[in-house]
């Protein structure tokens, strides 16, 4: 499932270029599906279209990016960086390790290193 980020978040920022997804984002930062993915405009999905913030005031997980790490790392890397411990499992985005893997493959298949 996603990881999420929360209120206990101090701001330090050392989340954020650990993501191999570009799923972690400053608060009050717009984001973007194609930010550190290799995805491209399509008939159906502009993901270079900016999404407004998901919070204000503290860092912030897009749930639709984050794969939990699967396909780059076994364990989620803001995870074990976070100083106070306040990136934890999303049970309000369950997806299992072969969801993951896809979701993955969805974000990087145009990458040619991926
Ligand atoms: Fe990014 Fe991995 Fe944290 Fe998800 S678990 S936000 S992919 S670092
Ligand atoms: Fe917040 Fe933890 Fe990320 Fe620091 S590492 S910005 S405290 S979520």
């Amino acid at each position: 499932m996603s990881i999420k980020i929360t209120e206990k978040c101090i701001n330090c920022g050392a989340c954020e270029p650990e993501c191999p997804n570009q799923a972690i984002y400053e608060g009050g930062k717009k984001w973007r599906m194609s930010d550190g993915t290799s995805l491209i405009k399509n008939k159906t999905l502009d993901p270079t279209i900016f999404q407004e913030p998901k919070k204000k005031d503290i860092y912030f997980i897009v749930h639709e990016k984050c794969t939990e790490c699967v396909g780059f790392y076994d364990q989620p890397q803001c995870v074990i960086i976070c100083p106070v411990q306040c990136c934890v499992p999303d049970p309000k985005h369950y997806e299992n390790i072969e969801e993951l893997m896809k979701k993955k493959i969805l974000l990087h298949e145009n990458s040619c290193n991926s």
